[in-house]
């Protein structure tokens, strides 16, 4: 592998009605923070390069210079005005692969460019199935749903990938995500064989990022950057599959007017149905609007088919794969904190969680942790707003 061979980290934005989603401005403001770092360490001078796919998205495009972006290229094209797919991988592949664009990035290593050396999705419906299909026709790894980055020098000594010699792996993305609830950290890393008998490349190193979990930059007006406008090669064949309407459904459960939201999880287990009748309870005195874990959705406690039509559903998820939420006041009862549920419900004014283990995630992100079983604390808390309403009214 040689230096030019794998250049900068490409970013691919999404749009949605004509408007940049939150996640692209959050993973830019992460490649920034990663590459001043990687350019100071290195003494190098890749880029944060943007691609944004759609129609009439050349206006947005230096807002993205500003959010962090050394370089946009755009494909503007009334073909890609929806999202489909099969066009959107296509375009995206070429894009990796071409040395033209490479050019007007960065002309000393464009000759010998193959690949972005890093390549970020956002980690919702779309950036996951697209990821996969791009990380698919580049034959490269991909590693979804991440919340953590950093890029360090790795000595690695692996029988298959190494033919069992240690080796260092320079620059080598190291992707952390949370699983078994958050309480282990999973690092995935996309590396290329050494082992003379499976030897290839595996670039670029690439990852979905949950939304929610980095920030963005502040928008800097005088940064200056590079558009590039990129035709893309597309023929009938890949606009086989038409979109004929689009419609956003509207979620039946209203969050938004209420200041104050419970939410439930797994720590109903022990008698689930009078659980969720005391967390009904709670969230009527309240006035607050019931939330749910993403497992209860999956409906994996028996319960009355009443209550599991009212309230095990993904309508009323909060996380990554549901709703974002900030309410005044947000009650967790029984919900162990795991990232994906945190980015749901981290902007909350005040919380407060019910939980028996205090080394749960969520403690971390309350203002006030109640430490024991719902079946106990909740009846107290209902009783308490009783009187405190009683005392006010009187
Ligand atoms: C791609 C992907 C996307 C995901 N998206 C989401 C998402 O959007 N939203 C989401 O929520 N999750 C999501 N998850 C799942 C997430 O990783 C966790 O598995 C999930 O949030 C855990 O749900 P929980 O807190 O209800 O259950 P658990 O992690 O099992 O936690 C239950 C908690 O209840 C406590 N408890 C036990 N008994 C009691 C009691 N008597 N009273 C009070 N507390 C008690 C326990 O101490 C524990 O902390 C996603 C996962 C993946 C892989």
């Amino acid at each position: 592998m040689t230096e030019g061979d794998y250049r900068h980290v490409y970013v691919v934005i999404e749009v949605q009605d004509g408007k940049l989603v939150p996640v692209s401005f959050e993973m830019l403001g992460e490649a920034r923070r990663l590459f001043d770092k990687f350019n100071k360490q290195n003494d190098s001078s890749e880029k944060v390069v943007a691609v944004l796919l759609g129609q009439n998205v050349k206006e947005i495009s230096e807002s993205l210079i500003k959010a962090g972006a050394d370089a946009v290229i755009i494909a503007d094209n009334p073909d890609l005005k929806e999202i489909r797919n099969t066009t959107y991988t296509k375009i995206i592949s070429q894009i990796a692969k071409d040395k033209e664009i490479a050019r007007r990035i960065e002309p000393k290593y464009a000759d010998q460019f193959k690949r972005p050396r890093y390549m970020f999705f956002a980690a919702d419906s779309i950036g996951r199935h697209l990821s996969s299909t791009v990380l698919a026709e580049l034959e490269a790894g991909l590693a979804s749903d991440i919340n953590k980055l950093e890029i360090s020098d790795l000595e690695i000594n692996h029988q298959q990938k190494t033919n069992g010699m240690p080796v260092i792996y320079k620059k080598t993305l190291e992707m952390y995500r949370p699983d078994f609830s958050g309480f282990l950290w999973t690092t995935i890393l996309c590396l290329d064989n050494t082992n003379p008998a499976i030897e290839r490349d595996y670039h670029p190193q690439s990852c979905s990022i949950i939304p929610g979990v980095f920030e963005p930059i502040d928008p800097d007006q005088k940064r200056n950057g590079v558009i590039i406008e990129y035709v893309p090669k597309i023929d009938q064949n890949d606009l086989r599959v038409k979109v004929l309407s689009r419609k956003i459904i509207k979620s039946q459960i209203d969050f938004d007017s209420h200041k104050a939201v419970v939410s439930f999880g797994r720590g109903i287990k022990e008698s689930p149905e009078q659980n969720i009748k005391l967390i009904e309870r709670l969230a009527k005195d309240l006035g607050a609007q019931i939330g749910v874990s993403l497992p209860i959705s999956k409906k994996p406690f028996s319960v009355s088919q009443s209550v599991a039509s009212t309230y095990m559903i993904p309508d009323r998820v909060i996380g990554t794969s549901g709703r974002k939420i900030s309410p005044l006041v947000y009650i967790a009862a029984g919900i162990s904190g795991a990232m994906q549920h945190i980015a749901g419900m981290k902007e909350s004014a005040f919380v407060v969680a019910i939980n028996p283990d205090d080394a749960a995630p969520i403690k971390d992100e309350s203002d006030i942790f109640i430490k024991g079983r719902m079946e106990d604390v909740i009846p107290l808390l209902i009783e308490e707003f009783k009187v405190q309403s009683q005392t006010a009214t009187a």
